[in-house]
């Protein structure tokens, strides 16, 4: 099997160049060629010698994810849709704001965990994605949001693994994209700038907070272990104590002095104000002192078959009112992309899904008693195949 250049960071590709007797400053020129310039082909590599342009071709590739389709939604969110194979696909979506451009990526097709508000954890488990696959996600998004926007800059400030998938799940393939996502030679992103999304595989947050300790953002979804036990199936493995112990040993290496906790509000279930309370009591006494964090509301963004609904507007404004009242800044994050099902937890991957999207549109409308907020929904997505 010819190796696909996209799987390495920049130690892997020095590796593979010594094998082919090339020294470490070789690798470097190549990193440069496909991260920063985003080539394909070898024969554009004007500066490497022309005997290795040669023999390139005949010992690995450059090989990007095809791509499925590409929807943009009328307040300028992208959402991509890319082929991994056996009839399995994988989103990544572009969210553009004033003072930054952030690429949201998936680590895997499916999810093993599980949730109960997640339409990826229904659609159960097909596979991890490799680090090329992981990669090439924000390779093909940097390329062509250069090119689509005219812009020599970089567009992508920032990474969040917020994708489908328990990136945590898939550690040996993650390392090395985030190593290459943080590379001066690659993308060049600060440690702050990347955020790993874990529902809380403990023993993995440890290794990331030795290996490569990026921003962390922890999926709560519930402030006691019965009710988490049941949104977040894997909360019966590393419970509510277990996983806030890791978060304190995590903060000493990451690169803000808190974490963010992520909380999905579910009308009647997790939104109710004496949650609110025992939110509050738990990561301010948690190991004595507290766990410093900031908190995000996710409104949920409902899918067919949830059961659940999102709770009421008030309701997560109250919520989020005795949050911050209790001293624990709290935000409530805003949806985007909602006409292109491009917001959190709908990122469903089934190729089937896409060509669906107005249908959902009109079922979720029905489902929801009372939007959030409704993004300016502009024209039916857009649907295509190429850039
Ligand atoms: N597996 C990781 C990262 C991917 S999920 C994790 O769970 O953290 C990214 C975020 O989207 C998580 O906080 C997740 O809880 C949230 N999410 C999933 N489904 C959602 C939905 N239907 N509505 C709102 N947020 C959702
Ligand atoms: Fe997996 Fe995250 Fe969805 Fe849970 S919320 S099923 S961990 S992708």
């Amino acid at each position: 099997m010819t190796v696909n250049l996209l799987d390495f960071d920049l130690e892997g590709l020095t590796a593979f160049c010594e094998q082919l007797g090339e020294k470490r400053f070789r690798a470097v020129q190549l990193f440069r060629w496909i991260h920063q310039k985003g080539a394909s082909r070898f024969d554009e590599m004007t500066d490497l010698a022309k005997s290795l342009r040669e023999k390139l071709p005949s010992v690995c590739t450059i090989t990007p994810l095809p791509v499925l389709s590409r929807q943009d939604s009328a307040d300028g969110t992208i959402k991509w849709l890319f082929d991994v194979g056996d009839g399995n696909a994988v989103e990544t979506v572009f969210i553009p704001e004033d003072d930054r451009g952030t690429l949201c990526v998936s680590s895997q097709a499916g999810c093993a965990v599980g949730c109960r508000f997640c339409s990826t954890g229904h659609q159960g488990f097909s596979r991890n994605l490799s680090t090329g696959e992981i990669l090439a996600q924000l390779w093909y998004a940097e390329h062509f949001l250069r090119r689509h926007l005219n812009s020599p800059e970089r567009v992508i400030t920032n990474v969040v693994m917020m994708g489908m998938g328990e990136p945590l799940q898939n550690y040996g393939a993650l390392l090395p994209a985030l190593r290459t996502m943080l590379d001066d030679h690659a993308y060049g992103l600060s440690r702050r700038r990347l955020t790993v999304s874990t529902s809380g595989v403990v023993p993995f947050m440890d290794r990331l907070a030795q290996d490569c300790p990026v921003a962390l953002a922890v999926s709560l979804h519930a402030p006691n272990d019965a009710l988490r036990d049941s949104l977040v199936p894997l909360n019966r493995k590393y419970p509510i104590a277990e996983l806030l112990d890791a978060c304190l040993r995590y903060l000493p290496a990451a690169p803000r002095d808190f974490i963010t906790f992520e909380y999905c509000m579910l009308d009647g279930v997790n939104d109710q104000p004496e949650h609110a309370q025992q939110l509050l009591d738990l990561v301010r006494r948690h190991g004595g002192r507290g766990v410093p964090c900031k908190i995000n509301l996710i409104p949920f963004n409902p899918f067919p078959d949830s059961g659940l609904r999102c709770s009421p507007r008030a309701a997560v404004l109250r919520f989020g009112q005795m949050l911050n009242e209790g001293g624990v800044v709290t935000t409530v994050r805003k949806t985007r992309g909602d006409d292109i099902d491009a917001a959190c937890g709908q990122l469903a991957g089934d190729v089937l899904d896409r060509t669906n999207a107005a249908k959902r549109l009109a079922q979720r409308r029905q489902i929801i008693e009372q939007p959030v907020r409704v993004v300016g929904r502009g024209p039916a997505p857009v649907k295509e195949g190429q850039a």
